[in-house]
């Protein structure tokens, strides 16, 4: 018998009420991995009411700041002490390589310490009131039940990214994973009960977006819901939200440009532009997949482009060798051929792959090779909508002024790159992009010390960084008069 991976509700681990369970996938050879308890409207429904009793019930909104930051601090030392067991997780869930899923554990137990840290220094202010005799100041409060709901491609980290500051403020949490990746966040979920999290602070349910997150999203028991995921589900959601006009955070897709101007390191810009593109095969938000190539190297740029490419290594991800993993799903690879297919109508120029691998040992898996298309511009719908997966689109620019209006002529801004060894042209370029990330003669870095987030459809908020924090408070200001006494405004 196959394992079956519960609910956490109400701290009790359960199954879903209807008995019905999913099976999990490894997406390298289509293995059923556990089953998953499918949960619906009646489970998620326990799971908010657990979550709503606990924040207006229980005494863990006013715990003080310090003693939620020590929680966190035990849940950091808790994933390192298994992180092993949570990266070998990752990998059999999502594909990706192992040192990709153990840099994702280390970067996840630093994320719930700089929370951590934060919870005390979330301190409010106080006003310098305009009337005498008076002390105002302004605090910050935990907005109460939060819903997180989380994509497949970072299954973790985004799990980390959200539940941190949701506890280190005092809110209570209901959590639903991806439908596809649930292992590592029911692991974690282990290791906050173990740490002693109070019950009903912290609800997982599993189960399918239009089931389960849908009922999250409609709740009027929910004050905030923080969502990591497409465009349209995003859209979705923000509509549903509006019945009780709960607040909002959404993360989500990106088509980030990637510009290298011709005084470029070029051999880093060149190294760096695989990475931006193909890491995890391409299913990343932040993913470089628009690559803008200032005219005078642009032709020799693609050409030394195609010759890495045809190199890169496809593979099982526990593979010391494998460079890139499957992606995570035959809907997703039917994705990524659709679009292959229309940028060959749109008569962009493929270069390099275009199809599934050959090679049998990946026969299983859902393996699409790496793909360049080049003589792309900027009206294809290659270049304007996320493809998440590993198809990479060049353009050529000849000015400054040209590769700005290029860059930012999209409906998402979430993150662009700039490479010259010109530090000013670079932060002139820099300076006009309209992205919530933008990285200088590097890409994909980001920590827990930085905000995180896009302007335009890329989303509405920021995560990590003391904005992160910050998402999952109300402010409250509080006046008080020192010496009251009659207005004497009614006369009777
Ligand atoms: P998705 O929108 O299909 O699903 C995301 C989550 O929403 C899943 O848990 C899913 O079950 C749930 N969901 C689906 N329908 C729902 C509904 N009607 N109501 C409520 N919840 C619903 O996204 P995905 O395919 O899992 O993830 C890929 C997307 O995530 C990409 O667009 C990527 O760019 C984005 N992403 C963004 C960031 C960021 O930081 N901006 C990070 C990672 C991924």
């Amino acid at each position: 018998m196959m394992p079956i991976q519960k609910m956490y509700i109400n701290g009790s681990w359960v199954e879903a009420k209807s008995q019905k369970t999913r099976e999990i996938m490894n997406p390298f050879n289509q293995e059923v991995i556990v089953e998953a308890s499918e949960g619906n409207e009646e489970d998620v429904q326990a799971a908010i009411s657990a979550a709503r009793k606990a924040f207006d019930q229980s005494e863990w909104k006013t715990t003080p700041a310090n003693e939620r930051g020590k929680l966190l601090y035990q849940i950091a030392a808790l994933i390192e002490r298994d992180q092993e067991e949570l990266a070998r997780l990752e990998t059999l869930n999502t594909g990706k390589t192992l040192i990709e899923s153990e840099a994702d554990m280390v970067d996840i137990a630093e994320v719930f310490r700089y929370f951590a840290g934060l919870a005390d220094k979330n301190g409010g202010e106080m006003i310098e009131s305009p009337i005498p005799n008076s002390i105002s100041k302004v605090v910050r409060e935990p907005i109460g039940v939060t819903a997180l709901i989380l994509p497949w491609n970072y299954p973790l980290l985004q799990a980390a990214w959200k539940i941190a500051p949701a506890l280190a403020a005092g809110n209570t949490i209901v959590i639903k994973p991806s439908e596809l990746t649930p292992l590592t966040t029911v692991k974690v979920t282990e290791l906050i009960e173990e740490a002693g999290l109070e019950k009903g602070v912290f609800n997982l349910v599993l189960g399918a977006g239009n089931i389960v997150g849908q009922v999250m999203a409609d709740s009027p028991l929910v004050d905030f819901i923080s969502f990591t995921g497409g465009i349209e589900t995003g859209k979705n959601i923000m509509t549903s939200a509006s019945g009780n006009l709960k607040k909002i955070a959404l993360e989500l897709g990106g088509k980030n440009p990637n510009i290298v101007f011709a005084d470029s390191d070029l051999e880093t810009a060149l190294d760096q532009a695989l990475n931006a593109v193909y890491f995890h095969a391409g299913q990343v938000c932040s993913a470089g997949a628009r690559l803008l190539i200032e005219d005078g190297i642009h032709d020799w740029f693609v050409e030394q482009l195609v010759v890495r490419v045809k190199k890169i290594k496809l593979g099982d991800g526990f593979d010391e060798e494998t460079e890139s993993g499957p992606m995570i799903s035959a809907e997703q690879r039917q994705k990524v051929e659709r679009y292959v297919d229309i940028g060959k109508e749109e008569g962009a120029k493929l270069l390099v792959g275009g199809k599934r691998p050959e090679d049998p040992t990946l026969a299983n898996g859902f393996f699409y090779l790496p793909t360049i298309f080049s003589d792309c511009t900027a009206d294809m719908r290659i270049v304007q909508e996320e493809i998440f997966g590993p198809v990479l689109t060049i353009e050529r620019f000849t000015s400054e002024k040209e590769v700005i209006a290029l860059a930012n002529d999209t409906n998402y801004g979430l993150a662009g790159a700039v490479w010259s060894t010109d530090i000013q042209k670079a932060e002139r370029v820099a300076n006009q992009l309209r992205m919530g990330t933008v990285w200088i003669n590097d890409f994909h870095p980001y920590f827990a010390q930085a905000p995180w987030g896009g302007y335009k459809q890329s989303g509405i908020g920021r995560e990590l960084g003391k904005t992160g924090l910050e998402e999952y408070t109300e402010l409250k200001h509080v006046y008080q008069n020192t010496q009251p006494e009659p207005l004497n405004w009614f006369k009777s």
